[in-house]
């Protein structure tokens, strides 16, 4: 991400206690727990000024950040922690897999690949496994390993209320097969069985109803189109169950072409 300032987005409530702070390049979330926030991703280094921004434009204070959730430990979603930590505390989560990726013993951040080197490692305060739980205030988030695009990618799943409604909130937390290519896996010793482990996953989530589906990247839900329908349209266009199906069919249909193609 050369140029933060022209990926800036307005930070904006998605509904109930969620909030989008992220911007264009990496989708950053901010959940309001009623006893401190939880900061799911924070994204690429020189992009955390517009997620400090954000959550100061929302109302809330980074300080006031207990729990900084990864979905994977690629640059563009922990590039910032190191900084942010620093700078406001906050205890941070990794799935189990992908810690020696952040702390910098694996050369797997994917930070080359995005044009930059790996600063800001970090251990992990806690290692997440399939089936944890991670609760704060009312809120409590259901971990699912969901490993391929990295073996420690996690997906994550909470109850959000509005209106008087709970709705079930999902985010599938790394799909691209960029990282799941044989060239790629080949030149860094990678197992091919991620891709299977892929599918296994997504097979996992499509048994899990969900209303309101999160992206850590904005083309995953059309973040930025939703939230644009959301100020001219009566119903929350981010409640999409179906939209949920179809974003992991695709993913699914993605790599599957992927393999047999022999990419
Ligand atoms: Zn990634």
């Amino acid at each position: 991400m050369n140029k933060p300032w022209e990926n800036q987005v307005k930070p904006f409530k998605i509904i109930g206690n969620v909030y989008f702070v992220g911007y264009i390049a990496a989708s950053s979330h901010l959940i309001d727990t009623g006893d401190g926030l939880i900061l799911i991703d924070t994204g690429y280094p020189n992009g955390l000024y517009l997620v400090i921004d954000s959550i100061y434009t929302l109302g809330f204070n980074p300080k006031d950040v207990k729990y900084i959730i990864h979905t994977h430990g690629h640059y563009d979603h922990c590039g910032a922690t190191r900084a942010f930590t620093s700078l406001y505390g906050g205890k941070t989560f990794i799935g189990a897999g992908d810690e020696d990726y952040v702390n910098g013993k694996k050369d797997l951040t994917w930070a080359r690949e995005l044009g930059y080197e790996y600063h800001g490692a970090f251990d992990a305060d806690e290692i997440l496994h399939d089936g944890d739980c991670v609760e704060l205030g009312n809120t409590k988030i259901e971990i699912l390993s969901t490993p391929g695009h990295t073996p420690g990618t996690i997906s994550l799943f909470f109850d959000t209320e509005e209106n008087q409604q709970t709705y079930k909130v999902g985010m599938h937390g790394g799909v691209g097969a960029n990282s799941m290519k044989l060239k790629w896996l080949a030149e860094n010793g990678l197992s091919l069985n991620c891709r299977e482990q892929f599918l296994n996953g997504i097979k996992k989530l499509k048994s899990k109803p969900v209303d309101v589906f999160l992206g850590n990247h904005v083309e995953n839900n059309d973040t930025i189109g939703k939230y644009k329908r959301s100020l001219i349209e009566k119903e929350n266009p981010f409640i999409d169950p179906q939209g949920w199906i179809e974003f992991l069919s695709m993913c699914e249909d993605m790599v599957k072409k992927m393999i047999a193609e022999n990419r």
